[in-house]
């Protein structure tokens, strides 16, 4: 594997990177033209369909208010200017994914009108605002899903599930404004968290948050990275293609433009077909469906009913609960996350502390597992009764990381695994006494140190810590400690 960590010069490179994101609007029960259900996870092949979503002839679809509904939500967090009147259009290809040979979509030329146009979404990189354009969003039907024997350059057969066909997507479009693979995984957090804020979309669900990325290097060619399925991918397929064309580069071969598949099972990109051109879509008005006009009181209706986006509760995190502003940056940026920390605040009064675990322990755990807070087992009640536990001596900060890490594998309230695993800080004295007399025992160097040199004490306090893994009480300890030396004397 490429360590791609040191290969990535980003100003040398000039890496410019594009997004274009597919959400599907996982709040809408049904399709987006037809009433079959849009819940198609875990159902059997084939049988969410009706003569619509199978483009069976003569069958008429017809557009879910509820789905332009949502698009003007986010089209208004997004600050982008929302079309008086948009039309769909007819993108044609002749593919196993889609049964009328075009998928049903809005275009931005030719008299096309997208949903929306333009708009800005910002965030932190390193501590200074980015802000990264938005050219467009539209609205569009998911194709059906497929599903290879293996990977899909080796697959004997594709296997077609069309109850995805006809799924509302939204589709944004990025200006290529990203200039770093970690810059692409911070805009696309900030994105998931604003589109779960509203609402829209489950971002645990697996595939309901796509993306297809474009990048060029030093002004080069453009290569596109398809069927990225998760927002976790992007940044490795991001990584690798800026390796592949460096290296490119590197040997004086130049990069073609054309459409690269990402492999995440093999971590790596690999050529589908030389990019088709616009005209190839052909692309004309969708004769079966009537233009939808958006007015201003539909908007404004709209507008009165958003619910709370990131930004305004990280500043009303700041203001309400007294958490630095860096802290209430990161913790909304998740809209899992934020919802535990709030939690966590209803059920104890210290918000600092409860966002200086949040920050680095549990964190740090999350990372270390992979996972994010939706899919572990921790409750915000567990971790505020880990709280209690620590202000009221019962447990040291030391079993307390160790405790979080076991709540959130297992789920189980601190007080089952202190007892399960009897973690209660000592701090009965003549029990500390036994161990403090055992180390002394065992150490009379360290003992012998000690008298003179009173830095000493902690190697000695530490191996009680040792013998006890960190339950002794330290004060006790240490009184104890210094008592049976000056008693040496
Ligand atoms: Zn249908
Ligand atoms: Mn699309």
């Amino acid at each position: 594997m490429v360590n791609t960590q040191r290969s990535i010069n980003l100003e040398k490179d000039q890496v410019k990177i594009g997004l274009e994101i597919h959400i599907q609007i996982t709040a809408l029960k049904t399709k987006l033209f037809c009433g079959c259900s849009s819940d198609y996870r875990g159902k059997e092949a084939n049988t969410l369909v009706c003569p619509v979503c199978l483009g069976l002839p003569g069958s008429l679809p017809v557009t879910n208010k509820r789905a332009i509904d949502f698009a003007i939500m986010v089209a208004l967090a997004l600050n982008s200017t929302i079309s008086p009147r948009t039309t769909f259009y007819r993108k044609n290809y002749f593919y196993v994914d889609m049964p009328k040979n075009f998928q049903i979509s809005q275009y931005d030329k030719a008299g096309g009108v997208p949903l929306s146009i333009g708009g800005i979404i910002s965030f932190e990189v390193n501590g200074t605002v980015k802000k990264v354009r938005i050219k467009r969003m539209q609205l569009e039907e998911d194709p059906a899903r497929l599903s290879y024997y293996g990977t899909i350059d080796s697959s004997p057969y594709t296997l077609v599930d069309f109850n995805r066909a006809g799924v509302a997507l939204l589709e944004i479009v990025t200006e290529p404004d990203i200039n770093s693979p970690d810059e692409a995984r911070l805009f696309l957090q900030k994105l998931r968290s604003i589109i779960e804020h509203l609402g829209v979309s489950n971002g645990d669900l697996q595939g309901s948050m796509r993306c297809d990325a474009n990048i060029s290097l030093q002004d080069g060619k453009r290569v596109e990275i398809k069927n990225i399925t998760s927002f976790l991918e992007v940044k490795r397929a991001l990584q690798y293609e800026i390796i592949r064309q460096k290296q490119l580069i590197r040997r004086g071969s130049t990069v073609k433009q054309e459409t690269r598949h990402w492999d995440a099972d093999r971590r790596l990109t690999i050529s589908l077909r030389t990019k088709e051109t616009e005209s190839d879509y052909r692309y004309f008005p969708e004769p079966d469906l009537v233009p939808v006009e958006i007015s201003q009181t539909w908007i404004e209706e709209i507008r009165s009913k958003m619910p709370e986006l990131p930004d305004e509760r990280k500043i009303r995190f700041v203001k309400e609960y007294g958490i630095p502003e860096y802290d209430a940056t990161v913790i909304t940026n998740s809209k899992a996350l934020a919802d535990f920390f709030e939690e966590c605040c209803h059920l104890y009064p210290d918000a600092k502390k409860i966002s200086n675990w949040i920050m680095t322990d549990l964190t740090r755990n999350l990372k270390d597992l992979g996972i994010e807070i939706s899919e572990s087992k921790i409750k915000p009640k567990h971790l505020t009764d880990m709280l209690r536990l620590i202000d009221k001596g019962e447990i040291s900060g030391k079993i307390a990381k160790e405790l979080l890490s076991k709540m959130i594998s297992t789920g189980d309230s601190p007080q089952t695994i202190i007892k399960r695993e009897n973690l209660l800080k000592i701090g009965d004295e003549a029990q500390i006494k036994k161990i403090v007399d055992e180390v002394f025992k065992e150490f009379p160097k360290a003992v012998q140190d000690a008298k003179k040199d009173p830095n000493a004490v902690n190697y000695l306090v530490g191996q009680v810590m040792n013998k006890t893994r960190g339950k002794a009480d330290p004060e006790i300890t240490n009184k104890l400690i210094r008592k049976m030396l000056a008693e040496l004397e």
